[in-house]
């Protein structure tokens, strides 16, 4: 297709959903260069002065870009640069470093788990302004934005990693935060459920996040436990983030476990009284199933357990452990034992509670995708088709607005992150266009890498990315976003 000149471009006639949850409006929407110029209505005057090529977008809607705000794509956006299982969903900012896990300030050749999520062999950027340097060198499809991980700054610096950091190690730890706030980070993110970080305590993670607080940042948290062990494991983050000073964002809010399915009913109300006292927002992804490491005490013998990748039986990869289990004649949790390392599947939640986290409004959508795994979850492909064909067009259980709010606006406002998420004069040119009528995630468990349907086109910076005819356009326009950064235009 014919070349979109990014002097300017007007996109006219669309449904103009601004981000903002108020209601959308058919209108117009003026980008040039880099920024949005004008929005609804596009005065006679700026088109003469622009000369924009025109896009039809009767009968679609015009949104800001997709906010991911939970995401793994660390290395990603570095070694897979094209960023296209984003794009072709409408995303145009992701946030990496989430669960305690982020690719700088670590130096490794061979990183063990969890750090290996991230799928890189090579772990080269000793500090954030390293790792910034890096995603601007290689010019990502999308934006990027990035928390500073608990558990990279504990596999630097302690020795052990079965005790709280001592004081000289939390000295150490906090330098690396100061570092990473001076380049742009976003704030801390920390993962105590994971084995290398469930010894940390509240005094340890207040020590590195305070240096956070004092410059604005942010923290969110896996937190120890989404099982049985839920609620106190809830107000453990929510004192680590008052006492840091910090906005709290629970990452990936789950009741994971047949045993705990229906707890949503607890967590939420827990999590609104504790939001009447504190910032505190939450993300989700919208199936029923997680994915992380292989680890056999995740593995009970009641939910359903898919290998998505194996070092030891690399064949095993999509296939069920039950059926693995049965044809070695052992144990699941002894199945598990002799896969690992590897990554898996694990369907641990119950629709109800789902929906009603998607639907509850402090919650705002992140995919947390793989984006190294052979076989990886279908989220990484389709979870923001996902939300708008499931929970507004389908389901009927959120307005398109909300859905989008929660996309975009909500996402740049909890996270920090200025002059991008909502459709206004002066803002950061990163659109989606989409058709309300056919938009979905294809991506399935059996087939994960699927381009969404009805993503019609994306523009990232003011430059076309995506088109849902061509697919990624070449052009590849992402940035390393800094907190507090684009902020000048408003
Ligand atoms: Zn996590």
């Amino acid at each position: 297709m014919a070349e979109v000149n990014e002097g300017a471009t007007l996109l006219k006639g669309g449904l103009v959903v601004d981000g903002s949850a108020s209601a959308g409006q058919v209108g117009d929407l003026l980008l040039a260069g880099e920024r949005i110029v004008a929005v609804r209505q596009v005065p006679a005057a700026l088109i003469e002065a622009h000369r924009p090529q025109v896009i039809d977008c009767t009968g679609l809607v015009v949104a800001p870009g997709f906010i991911d705000v939970h995401t793994h794509d660390d290395a990603a956006a570095i070694e897979k640069a094209d960023m296209l299982p984003k794009l072709s969903q409408g995303v145009t900012t992701v946030i990496v470093g989430n669960c305690g896990i982020s690719l700088a300030p670590m130096v490794s050749d061979a990183p063990a788990a969890p750090l290996s999520l991230l799928g890189s062999t090579q772990f080269l950027h000793r500090t954030m302004r390293e790792y910034a340097a890096a995603v601007e060198a290689a010019k990502p499809g999308v934006n990027v934005a990035a928390l500073l991980g608990h558990t990279a700054l504990r596999m630097r610096h302690m020795p052990a990693l079965d005790r709280p950091a001592n004081a000289q190690e939390r000295e150490a730890m906090a330098a690396d935060m100061q570092e990473a706030m001076d380049a742009g980070a976003l704030g801390l993110s920390s993962g105590v459920f994971y084995s290398e970080a469930y010894a940390a305590d509240v005094e340890e993670l207040v020590a590195v996040a305070s240096v956070a607080a004092r410059s604005g940042g942010v923290y969110a948290t896996h937190i120890r436990d989404e099982l049985a062990g839920i609620l106190p494991a809830l107000q453990e983050a929510a004192l680590t983030a008052r006492q840091s000073g910090l906005p709290l964002i629970l990452s990936h809010h789950k009741c994971a476990g047949a045993d705990n399915w229906g707890r949503t009913r607890e967590t939420l109300p827990l999590i609104e009284k504790l939001a009447a006292g504190q910032e505190l927002s939450m993300d989700v992804y919208p199936y029923t199933a997680g994915s992380t490491v292989l680890r056999e005490d995740l593995v009970d013998g009641v939910i359903e357990v898919l290998i998505t990748g194996s070092k030891t039986y690399p064949e095993m990869g999509g296939r069920y452990i039950k059926d693995i289990a049965a044809e070695w004649g052992v144990s699941q949790q002894e199945a598990a034992i002799r896969l690992k390392p590897g990554n898996a599947c694990y369907f641990q939640m119950n629709q109800d509670d789902v929906d009603r986290v998607i639907t509850h409004p402090l919650s705002m959508i992140g995919s947390d995708g793989l984006p190294h795994d052979e076989r990886p979850h279908p989220r990484l492909w389709g979870a923001f088709p996902r939300v708008l064909a499931s929970y507004w067009r389908e389901r009927g259980l959120l307005p398109l607005e909300q859905t989008i709010h929660k996309m975009t606006g909500l996402s740049a406002t909890r996270f920090r992150i200025p002059g991008r998420g909502f459709l206004r004069e002066g803002y950061l040119a990163d659109v989606v266009v989409f058709d309300p009528k056919t938009v979905r995630d294809a991506a399935t468990f059996e087939q994960p890498r699927q381009f969404s349907e009805g993503i019609e086109r994306v523009w990232v910076n003011g430059v076309l990315s995506y088109t849902g005819s061509g697919r990624g356009t070449g052009r590849r326009a992402g940035r390393f976003v800094r907190r507090g950064q684009g902020a000048s235009a408003h």
